[in-house]
């Protein structure tokens, strides 16, 4: 698999995954991704999206201004 939107090199990464909403700003650590070597394009397989969307969709009811979690306690 290839870069989508410069054909680079996809290297496995973990990467922070940041939320802008308007209430809380929700920072996920560690998150695994593909990343582009060239052009820094991130990738997220079907799985962790869905985790990902999970995590945000409870987190935002907290509304605190920023709030930091990790990928793997939230999902293990
Ligand atoms: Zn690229």
């Amino acid at each position: 698999m290839n870069c989508f939107m410069c054909k680079g090199n996809l290297e496995e990464k973990e990467v922070n995954y940041i939320v802008d909403l308007e209430q809380t700003i929700i920072i996920i650590k560690g998150v695994p991704a593909k990343v582009c070597s060239q052009c820094g394009e991130q990738y997220f397989d079907d799985e962790t999206a869905e985790n990902i969307e999970k995590i945000v969709n409870k987190l935002k009811e907290l509304a605190t201004e920023v709030t930091i979690v990790n990928y793997k306690e939230k999902v293990a």
